[in-house]
């Protein structure tokens, strides 16, 4: 029988690490803080709108852009956070979840041997998509806070990028940033500061700017989430990324949309209709319900309070194991430092918790192109219900710190 090479483009990717780890945790009955997806139910209210929907027969193609209602509701988002008033039919485009919003938003932009400016730690399907695309990642590092104590762990303490190194990303040659806030893995929330340096070389060098918010609704301690595209000049050149899986707890469901004034949409939408053309019908009609009842039945304010309770908890569980954290101002994950356990990699890290302790998490080494240096850190996912951090705490408590590395 014949063997195939892939072709070049796929033939460097390695599995990914959520897939990794999942299986390693199911393999070894691992209580599950790894890959990120909550393992409680999505609101029941939104998912007999999915059944109601079914029901009624939207089981045919919904329209390539998105369901006209879901696209309505995007922008009445919008316009309710006072973002800016948005045109459903030229400047929302529903898509399967922020994964192919991202792909397709590359796709569309990004010719062959054109760069594409991200931060270290990223999210680890960006380097894929940029080298799908034919395209050069330019990759700059976000620093960690120093945790070595908790009296200097000042609430301002942030990852931080160095601004110089920021300006000297940006070249000929440079098409997109691509921005991740509130950020996986760091859990970042990104100052208006930070974003008007980064909206300033954008728009000096004539780039597009692509921002995956797709963690929005998932902002603590007064953390304040502001899009890219609100800034003064950058609502012509951005593109941003949500995706309803993170907001309403139903990731399975891979709703995803684009937000981008229409010549941008245009082109996104060039990608898109080859990529998956359209999505699930049913469901895009129940996360447009979502999105229409959420402001009036106070689900925003309940998930804040009880992820923000889900990530007090864990990082109590965390630090009584004896690690030190990072603060968290948005996202669902927690990074711990595992710097004093002896460990060489997190990698071989995050594999011996899984296996020996019995609990799973992410090594971020994985979200970095550059090897050298990076700090060393688990991630732990606190999109779960607190009896699974309470099984956490058990197993982690029964560390044995002098078997450590
Ligand atoms: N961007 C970030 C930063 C994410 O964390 C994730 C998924 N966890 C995605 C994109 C993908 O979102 P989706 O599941 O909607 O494709
Ligand atoms: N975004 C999730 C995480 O960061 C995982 C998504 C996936 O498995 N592709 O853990």
């Amino acid at each position: 029988m014949s063997t195939f090479l892939a072709a070049e483009r796929v033939r460097g990717f390695g599995t990914s690490i959520f897939t990794e780890m999942s299986a390693l945790a199911v393999e070894h009955r691992a209580v599950n803080l790894g890959q990120g997806f909550p393992d409680f139910a999505g609101p029941a209210w939104i998912k007999q709108a999915a059944t109601e929907a079914i029901a009624a027969d939207l089981n045919q193609y919904a329209p390539a852009t998105g369901l006209p209602r879901l696209r309505a509701a995007i922008a009445a988002t919008w316009a309710r956070n006072s973002w800016r008033d948005i045109d459903p039919s030229s400047e929302v485009t529903v898509t399967s979840g922020a994964t192919e919003a991202l792909f397709g938003a590359i796709m569309a932009f990004v010719n062959p041997s054109d760069e594409v400016i991200c931060f270290e730690p990223f999210y680890d399907a960006y380097l894929p998509d940029i080298i799908m695309a034919g395209g050069v990642p330019r990759v700059i590092r976000l620093y960690p806070p120093m945790p070595a104590d908790n009296e200097r762990r000042a609430a301002t303490a942030q990852w931080r990028f160095d601004p110089d190194e920021l300006a000297a990303a940006f070249t000929p040659r440079t098409r997109i940033f691509l921005l991740n806030t509130p950020h996986n893995p760091t859990g970042k929330v990104f100052t208006r500061t930070e974003l008007e340096q980064i909206a300033a070389l954008c728009q000096q060098h004539n780039v597009i700017a692509v921002t995956d918010e797709v963690y929005d609704q998932l902002v603590y301690d007064g953390a304040v989430h502001i899009p890219l595209a609100t800034l003064p000049g950058m609502w012509e050149r951005t593109l941003t990324i949500n995706s309803t899986g993170k907001t309403f707890s139903l990731t399975g469901w891979k709703i995803g949309y684009v937000v981008a004034a229409p010549h941008l949409s245009q082109a996104l939408r060039q990608a898109h209709q080859w990529i998956t053309f359209a999505t699930a019908t049913p469901l895009q009609q129940a996360a447009a319900v979502a999105l229409e009842l959420a402001p009036e039945n106070g689900y925003y304010a309940e998930l804040r309070a009880a992820y923000l309770e889900r990530r007090d908890r864990l990082d109590q569980v965390l630090h009584r194991a004896g690690f030190t954290t990072l603060p968290v101002e948005g996202s669902y994950f927690i990074m711990a430092d595992i710097s004093n356990t002896g460990f060489a990699s997190d990698a071989d890290f995050c594999r011996w918790l899984t296996r020996d302790v019995g609990v799973a998490a992410i090594p971020p080494s994985s979200f970095y192109a550059n090897q050298r240096d990076v700090p060393l850190l688990a991630r732990f996912c606190f999109a779960k219900k607190l009896e699974t951090i309470q099984a956490a705490a058990e197993r982690l408590a029964g560390i044995d710190r002098n078997r450590l590395g």
